[in-house]
């Protein structure tokens, strides 16, 4: 028998019980949004007068302070990531500034008088680049799993966000999955959620690199009540990070079922302006073809192509129930695809994207762990592990998406995607110097034969050493420099004590007695 796949009804129900749950749960109190936990604001509050300047200075300063001078990260096996595919044992890279000036290959003189980070042992990559997620659910992490998606969401994110969602709860939980993203060797984000000077403000605190900025849905949402009104001020966010070194600013519009399309256009008119990266959720399910059908009466792809939205630059989150002509439709248009295996496995979608497929017609595909409320981590070698395993098991041929593919899809596949490619993404000098030491001398990862095979299918996040997001190290010996880790994961022990009250009290309302 044939199930109909449901449409417009379905996805409607879904957003009145989100409006719903937002009417009857009370906000619960916040704390200071103020008290951010970076070193230089700690030193503000000890040297009073100087305090504002610090704490202007501490976010605006993302580079190597200048009197740090070149960096040189000498003796390890560097992945360059170029179109060759060049690998350079014991070589060594020089950092000036916030970009890669050179790359010295093994047994060449290196230059005097630069700090040196003894690279021996390592594997030298491109910092990776997680495509799409919602950072500050990090907060909802484990609070309900292994459920349908409208118990899920109706019994546990809904009444969470809508007791909880502010802008100190998107600022403390982007905060914390930044700290977790970068220990795992993350170096750039794109994020769509509510709040976006917060999230910048984290991103900012963190020194991670952030693709993030206004997010237009067709109801009311924690910070704006229409997609107009988050509309209405958004151009004041991109002028304001326009030029930032960390911050780039992106529109987001959640998806076509959620959003009318002429709201979805206004936002994709926005991105236009600026030039920026366009995020969307595009056919994570295949009701959203058949609702995108009943309220424009064309295809997801196809409408989002009749308004002009796909172009190099637009990130289709998902992907995965793509038609032929929607491939080629998107190849032709530059567009790129964020592909997110393990959340569409956690909730059970029975398909994988066509990853091959669209890679083989030249689209642009990167990766992205989604929110950590549906994954559960923000490990992208992870998240590369299930890329490469998926495709295969689904496919039935081990030879689907192999490793370097994997590797190139977390790397320059990603940069491609949100058209940052001449910035980001590989080693190449000129680019931004964003870096990652991987640590090979561990149980897990010796002996070493094939680089990639390791990177893919053997590392995990937490054999990351060293991290450098635009010329400046913020992680050392596996620990985060630029905020202080246990505050972070105490204002998130916080978030998690009122949470639990308010799902008590959920629970009771829903089973008086
Ligand atoms: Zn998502």
């Amino acid at each position: 028998m044939l199930i109909p796949v449901p449409g417009v009804e379905y996805h409607r129900a879904i957003i009145d019980s989100y409006l719903a749950t937002i009417q009857s749960i009370p906000k619960v109190i916040h704390l200071d949004r103020d008290h951010t936990p970076t070193r230089a604001s700690a030193l503000a509050a000890r040297l009073a007068p100087l305090s504002l300047l610090l704490l202007l200075g501490c976010g605006d300063a993302p580079g190597p302070p200048p009197h740090e001078g070149p960096l040189l990260i000498d003796g390890g096996t560097v992945i360059v990531m170029d179109e060759s595919g060049m690998i350079l044992e014991g070589a060594a890279m020089l950092v000036e500034g916030t970009r890669i000036s050179a790359l010295i290959a093994a047994g060449d003189p290196r230059p005097a008088g630069a700090r040196v980070i003894d690279a021996t042992g390592h594997l030298v990559i491109p910092g990776l680049i997680n495509t799409h997620g919602h950072a500050a659910m990090s907060l909802l992490r484990g609070l309900a799993d292994d459920l349908p998606l409208l118990t899920w969401l109706n019994d546990y994110i809904f009444p969470a966000e809508a007791a909880l969602v502010a802008p100190d709860f998107v600022y403390w939980g982007t905060l914390l999955s930044a700290v977790e993203m970068l220990k795992g060797g993350t170096t750039t984000f794109a994020d769509m959620y509510y709040f976006r000077t917060d999230i910048a403000r984290a991103a900012i605190d963190a020194g991670i690199r952030a693709v993030t900025g206004p997010h237009i849905i067709g109801f009311p949402t924690p910070d704006f009540a229409s997609p107009e009104e988050s509309l209405a001020d958004a151009a004041e966010f991109m002028e304001h990070y326009r030029d930032h070194p960390t911050v780039v600013p992106a529109v987001a519009a959640h998806a076509l079922y959620t959003t009318p399309l002429e709201a979805v256009e206004n936002a994709f008119r926005l991105a236009e302006q600026y030039d920026a990266p366009f995020l969307i959720h595009a056919l994570e399910d295949p009701s959203e073809d058949v609702a995108a059908r009943e309220l424009t009466g064309m295809g997801v792809v196809e409408a989002l192509g009749s308004i002009g939205a796909l172009r190099p630059g637009t990130v289709l989150a998902h992907s995965i129930y793509l038609s032929d002509e929607d491939i080629e439709r998107i190849a032709a248009s530059g567009a790129g695809i964020a592909h997110n295996p393990q959340s569409n496995m956690k909730l059970g979608v029975a398909r994988a994207a066509p990853v091959a497929e669209a890679l083989a017609a030249g689209i642009p595909v990167g990766l992205g762990t989604d929110g950590p409320a549906s994954n559960n981590d923000l490990d992208m070698f992870d998240e590369m592990d299930a890329a490469a395993k998926v495709q295969k098991f689904m496919l039935g041929d081990p030879a689907a998406l192999p490793a370097e593919t994997v590797f190139r899809m977390a790397t320059m596949g990603g940069a491609r995607v949100l058209n940052l490619h001449d910035e980001i993404g590989s080693l190449e000098p000129g680019k931004r110097a964003d870096i990652v030491l991987l640590d090979t001398r561990r149980p897990g990862l010796t002996p070493l034969y094939r680089v990639y095979s390791h990177l893919v299918y053997a590392a995990r996040g937490s054999d990351v050493s060293t991290v450098i997001v635009n010329g400046r190290v913020v992680v050392r010996d596996r620990q985060i420099l630029t905020v202080d880790e246990e505050q972070v994961m105490e204002q998130a022990r916080g978030f998690g004590d009122r949470l639990r009250e308010v799902m008590d009290s959920v629970a009771a309302a829903r089973d008086p007695g």
